[in-house]
């Protein structure tokens, strides 16, 4: 049994008093929700306050990014040993890293490496670009970004999250059953690549424009196991919403 995840990422937004006070708005709520597992993901410069406030709950916190060097002259960055010390969980390899920071497939599988070297569970995110959605190379690009995810990540609990670029803060989201096609294609391919205990056993996520009113069309679908919210993470009767339902449809009855 995959135990369903819903993750808010809450990009560049957030001051540090407007993520504590999110924070103590939706924790009680969130507390109240089983079956599913709860993170959220602030800026950097909020973790420490939201760990404070999320004492004894069951919300997991997440970063939304991390460097590979544990320590060093890399001005400006954050280490793995300092996220490790405040966070359960820390998303990889986003499409607005890739895109504008350029971030590679390597520098993405490094920085995988380094989060699981200090138990860091890795968020990895893949998607296509709307060109190559358009040109039908979905599979072959999905192909490329999970080449060099190792099968000792897998085992340590990577969580995936597929986000299509076009539909990610468009409001243009997939339909549950592309989505769901598209997260089977990938378990599949895990399954030629690590076999099938592993490709059964990851917890895949739909992400892109995913709201209150459309969770359900998601969550429904066999192959995804919860989403990475951007945008609606922010509203908490939408984040509380979005929980709410996929705690209640993925119960198993
Ligand atoms: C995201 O940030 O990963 C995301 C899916 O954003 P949004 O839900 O706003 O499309």
């Amino acid at each position: 049994m995959r135990i369903p995840m819903i993750a808010g990422n809450w990009k560049m937004n957030t001051t540090v008093a407007e993520a504590a006070a999110l924070v103590k708005e939706m924790r009680p709520e969130l507390d109240r929700i089983d079956n599913v597992d709860k993170v959220i993901c602030p800026p950097f410069v909020s973790l420490a306050a939201a760990k404070e406030l999320l004492k004894g709950s069951s919300v997991k916190l997440g970063a939304q990014n991390l460097y590979f060097e544990e320590k060093g002259a890399y001005t400006g960055e954050i280490s793995p040993l300092m996220l490790a010390e405040l966070c359960q969980l820390v998303i990889i390899g986003h499409s607005e890293r890739r895109q504008y920071f350029h971030e590679t497939a390597e520098l993405v599988d490094k920085k995988v490496q380094a989060a699981l070297k200090v138990g860091l569970k890795p968020i990895l995110c893949v998607g296509e670009t709307p060109r190559e959605n358009e040109a039908g190379k979905t599979e072959e690009v999905l192909s490329r970004q999970l080449s060099l995810t190792s099968k000792q990540a897998y085992h340590t609990g990577l969580v995936l999250a597929y986000e299509p670029i076009w539909a990610i803060g468009t409001g243009k989201a997939a339909t549950g059953e592309q989505a769901n096609q598209t997260i089977g294609f990938i378990r599949r391919h895990i399954a030629k690549q690590h076999g099938q205990e592993i490709a059964q056993s990851v917890r895949i996520l739909y992400g892109g424009s995913v709201t209150a009113d459309n969770i359900a069309e998601f969550i429904k679908q066999p192959e995804i196991d919860g989403a990475l919210v951007g945008g609606a993470s922010l509203k908490t009767s939408q984040f509380l919403s979005i929980v709410k339902q996929t705690s209640e449809i993925k119960r198993v009855k």
